[in-house]
């Protein structure tokens, strides 16, 4: 058996394999769709909506920012990214979908992965009646010290 840890971090993705993952989550792999899809799942990477649309747009594709959120929402849904509400108005798309945490850089807004293994629960609240916990995610929240002196 593989654990799921061990798909940390995982490989990097060809044009043909993320088409093949869509086709696998039952998604079309039309154009528009493999391009916001490569931009973010190619690498392990953090990305918000409004950065993958600055990529498209450089790269001179005609995508809609409602195709690019669209796509985006499509791929949360079926598991193939995760997303991060890290405030209301703010989500990062994270293409690592192995369960592991974060390091929030308030300053910059950059995550950064923190291994599963990294943190220990030494107490963990009793869940309500008839629930399950589905996952955990940890965010350490940082901010540079105060300079001394
Ligand atoms: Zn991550």
């Amino acid at each position: 058996m593989t654990s799921l840890y061990q798909a940390y971090p995982q490989p990097s993705l060809s044009r043909q394999a993320i088409a093949e993952e869509l086709q696998a989550h039952g998604l079309k792999p039309t154009g528009q769709r493999l391009r916001v899809a490569e931009i973010l799942m190619r690498a392990p990477t953090h990305m918000t909506a409004d950065q993958i649309l600055a990529v498209v747009r450089q790269s001179g594709d005609r995508v809609s920012k409602a195709t690019v959120y669209n796509t985006l929402k499509v791929l949360a849904d079926t598991g193939l990214v995760r997303q991060i509400h890290l405030d209301p108005e703010r989500s990062v798309y994270d293409s690592t979908r192995a369960p592991h945490h974060h390091f929030h850089d308030l300053d910059t807004g950059e995550l950064l992965d923190i291994p599963p293994q990294d943190i220990a629960f030494s107490r963990f609240p009793e869940l309500p009646d008839g629930m399950e916990a589905e996952s955990v995610e940890v965010v350490i929240r940082l901010r540079r010290k105060p300079a001394r002196g």
